[in-house]
C-alpha cells in the first residue's frame, strides 16, 4: 500500500487567473530545485512535499497528513472542460479542486457553472479569491502569505478586501453552501474557505496550499491509498498525433500500476476495445530536452498518480474521458465493468424526453444530472454529433410534447445531414459550451412557452365587462338591436354574451363597429355601435341599459382562482357584481 498525490483541479471563469496561478505554483517548485524540485508529468505536475513545505512554513505544523502524502499532484490543463472529461467512475477524477474568482469581479457564468459541477460530484474545493493586488491601494509584498501581507496594507484596504469577501460569501450561500474567509472558519466540515490570494504576487499562496492539504487530511485519508501493485486504473485525458511516434494518448492513471507491454481495455464511441501497449512516455526535463532532443523519454513503468503518453496500435477512436484499465487475466470481467460504466451515464429510451448530446463521457454526465436535477425527462443522451437520427427523435417526441421534443447538445457539432433534416421541421437546438448556459437556456425557453400558453389560454377565458347604452342613439331596434354603448368597465369581445342588472339574458354580441372598423374587443371609455344578436329595444332592452358581460360559471371558478391577480381592480369590482348578478337568481352560483 501506498498513499499517493491528491489530484488537484483549478477551476474558474477566463481570466480569473488559473493558469497564472498553476504557473506561479510551478515556477516556484522549478525555483527550488534544491529541495527535490518539481516532477513534471503528461498533463500534469506534481509539486513534492519538500517544496510545500518551504512555501507554507509553519503553517503546515498542525496538519500531521504532511507526514504521509507525497505531494499534490495539479492538472496542468485548468478549467471546468478539463475537470469533466478527467472523470472516473462514481465521479470526479480530481480529489481537490480549487474555485478561482477574480475579487473584483465576481462570479461570472462560469463560475456558477464550475460551482455546479463541483457540487454535482462533490468534490472538496476552496475559493481562491483572486487578484487581491488589484484593490485600489494594496501594497504588494511578493511572495508573502496572506497574513503577513494583510497585516501591512492600510485599514480602508482592509477593509475593502473584506467587503469583496462577503460578496463572495453571499453568493455562495445562495448557492447553498456555507463559506466563510479561511481564517475565520469555525467548521470546516461545514465552511468553505475563501481564500484571499495574488496568483500573480503569490501572496497567499501559501495559505491557499495549506487549506488544500488540510482538505485533503480531512476529506481524502482513505480515498488516496493504493496498492502499488495493482492493475491500473485511469482517465484518458487526450488522444493526439505525436510527429514520430504516430496516435498517442495521454492518459491520468489514478489507481495501481502500469507497465510496458501491459494489455489494456479502451473505449471507442462504438465499442470497448483491447490493445498492447508499445512504449510508455513522460516528459523530458527541459534541460534534458535540449541534450537529446526528444521531448519524451520511455520508462517502463509508472504508479499512481501518474500523467503519462501512451503508444499502441488501433486507439485513433478511443474518447476522451473514457476510462483506461489494465487487464492482467480477468480481460472479460474488466470489459464488462467499463462497458457497464458508459452505460450508466448514457440514456437510450423510448419516453418522451429531450434528447442530449455532448463531447465527453463527463460532459455528458454532467448535463444529464443537471436535467435530471431539473426534473427534464430524457429520451436518449449519448456522445458525439448531432445526427439525422437525432433529429427524427426529437421531432417524434416534439409532435406530442413540444416542451421536450427538443436537443440539447453540448460542445458538438450538427453533422450535415442533420442540419438538412432539421430544415424540413421547426425543431428546437440548444447548443453551447457552457453546461449551465445550457441548462438556463433551455428553462428559459420552457419559460417563455409556458407563459405563451398562459397566455392564450387566459385570453381565452371570458372576462367581467360592463357597458350601458347611450341614450337618444338608437340605430336599429331588432334582428339585431343595433346601439351606440359606452364601456363602463372591463373588456367585451364579440360573441360574449350580455345580461341586464336583473339577471335577464338579452343576447349576444353580433359585432362592434367604430368609424367604420369592427373591433374584436373593446375595453373601458370606448364608445362604439354594438350590434346585439337577440335584443329587441321595447322588449329585452331600453336605452340607458347597463349590461355586463354574463361569466360563465366555470370560467368564473378559473377567474375567481388562477387569475385574480392578473385582473384590474376595476376588472374585480366588475366580477362581484355580476356574481351578485348571478346570485339573484340562483343562490348557489358559483359556490363550491
Ligand atoms: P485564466 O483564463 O483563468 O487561466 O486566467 P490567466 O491566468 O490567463 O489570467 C488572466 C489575466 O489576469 C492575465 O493577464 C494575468 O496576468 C492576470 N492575472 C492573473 N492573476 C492575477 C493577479 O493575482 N493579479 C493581477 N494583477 N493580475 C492577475
Amino acid at each position: 500500500m501506498k498513499i499517493r498525490s491528491p489530484i488537484v483541479s483549478v477551476l474558474g471563469h477566463v481570466d480569473h487567473g488559473k493558469t497564472t496561478l498553476l504557473d506561479f505554483i510551478r515556477g516556484s517548485a522549478i525555483a527550488q530545485k534544491e529541495a527535490g524540485g518539481i516532477t513534471q508529468h503528461i498533463g500534469a505536475t506534481e509539486i513534492p512535499m519538500e517544496v510545500i513545505e518551504n512555501i507554507c512554513g509553519a503553517f503546515l505544523n498542525k496538519l500531521e497528513i504532511k507526514e504521509t502524502l507525497p505531494g499534490l499532484f495539479f492538472i496542468d490543463t485548468p478549467g471546468h472542460e478539463a475537470f469533466t472529461t478527467l472523470r472516473k467512475r462514481g465521479g470526479a477524477l480530481a480529489d481537490l479542486a480549487i474555485l478561482m474568482v477574480d475579487l473584483n469581479e465576481g462570479f461570472k457564468p462560469q463560475t456558477y457553472e464550475a460551482l455546479n459541477i463541483l457540487k454535482m460530484f462533490k468534490t472538496p474545493f476552496v475559493v481562491a479569491a483572486n487578484k487581491m493586488d488589484k484593490i485600489y491601494g494594496w501594497q504588494t509584498h511578493q511572495g508573502e502569505s496572506f497574513a503577513q501581507t494583510f497585516k501591512k496594507q492600510p485599514a480602508n484596504v482592509q477593509s475593502a478586501l473584506d467587503n469583496r469577501v462577503y460578496e463572495l460569501v453571499g453568493i455562495l450561500h445562495q448557492e447553498g453552501f456555507e463559506s466563510e474567509r479561511f481564517d475565520r472558519v469555525e467548521n470546516f466540515a461545514r465552511q468553505v474557505s475563501i481564500i484571499p490570494v495574488s496568483a500573480k504576487s503569490g501572496e497567499g499562496i501559501a495559505e491557499l496550499l495549506t487549506m488544500l492539504l488540510g482538505l485533503a487530511q480531512q476529506y481524502l485519508q482513505e480515498q488516496l491509498q493504493i496498492e502499488t501493485d495493482a492493475p491500473a486504473r485511469g482517465t484518458i485525458l487526450e488522444v493526439k498525433e505525436e510527429i514520430g511516434l504516430g496516435t498517442t494518448i495521454d492518459a491520468v492513471i489514478y489507481d495501481g500500476i502500469i507497465r510496458k507491454k501491459d494489455t489494456i481495455v479502451l473505449t471507442t464511441p462504438t465499442e470497448v476495445i483491447t490493445t498492447k501497449i508499445r512504449s510508455l512516455l513522460k516528459p523530458r526535463a527541459l534541460e534534458e530536452i535540449r541534450e537529446a532532443k526528444k521531448r519524451f523519454q520511455k520508462v517502463d513503468e509508472v504508479v499512481a498518480a501518474a500523467g503519462i503518453k501512451i503508444v499502441a496500435p488501433n486507439i485513433d477512436h478511443v474518447m476522451s474521458g473514457s476510462p483506461l484499465r489494465v487487464v492482467q487475466d480477468n480481460l472479460d470481467q474488466v470489459k464488462e465493468e467499463v462497458l457497464h460504466e458508459i452505460e450508466d451515464i448514457k440514456v437510450d429510451t423510448d419516453e418522451m424526453g429531450v434528447i442530449v448530446k455532448a463531447d465527453t463521457l463527463g460532459s455528458l454526465e454532467a448535463l444529464v444530472n443537471m436535467l435530471q436535477e431539473m426534473e427534464v425527462p430524457i429520451r436518449a443522451a449519448d456522445i458525439g454529433d448531432v445526427s439525422r437520427r437525432d433529429v427524427v427523435d426529437a421531432s417524434i417526441v416534439a409532435q406530442e410534447d413540444d416542451l421536450h421534443g427538443v436537443i440539447i447538445a453540448f460542445n458538438v457539432k450538427i453533422l450535415p445531414s442533420a442540419a438538412e433534416e432539421i430544415k424540413n421541421t421547426d425543431l428546437k437546438i440548444f447548443q453551447a459550451n457552457v453546461i449551465y448556459q445550457l441548462t438556463e437556456d433551455y428553462q428559459e425557453w420552457i419559460q417563455a412557452a409556458e407563459e405563451r400558453r398562459k397566455k392564450e389560454w387566459f385570453d381565452a377565458i371570458i372576462k367581467p365587462g360592463k357597458i350601458r347604452i347611450i341614450p337618444k342613439l338608437i340605430f336599429r331596434q331588432s334582428k339585431p338591436a343595433i346601439a351606440g354603448i359606452e364601456v363602463l368597465g372591463g373588456q367585451v369581445k364579440k360573441g360574449a354574451g350580455l345580461v341586464r342588472e336583473d339577471g335577464q339574458r338579452v343576447g349576444s354580441v353580433e359585432s362592434m363597429q367604430n368609424k367604420g372598423d369592427n373591433l374584436p374587443s373593446i375595453s373601458k371609455g370606448q364608445k362604439v355601435a354594438m350590434a346585439i344578436k337577440d335584443g329587441v329595444f321595447g322588449r329585452n332592452l331600453e336605452e340607458g341599459d347597463v349590461l355586463y358581460v354574463d361569466i360563465p360559471e366555470n370560467h368564473y371558478k378559473i377567474l375567481e382562482t388562477e387569475m385574480k391577480s392578473d385582473l384590474s381592480e376595476d376588472e374585480i369590482d366588475i366580477l362581484q357584481e355580476t356574481v351578485d348578478i348571478k346570485r339573484k337568481e340562483n343562490p348557489g352560483w358559483g359556490i363550491y
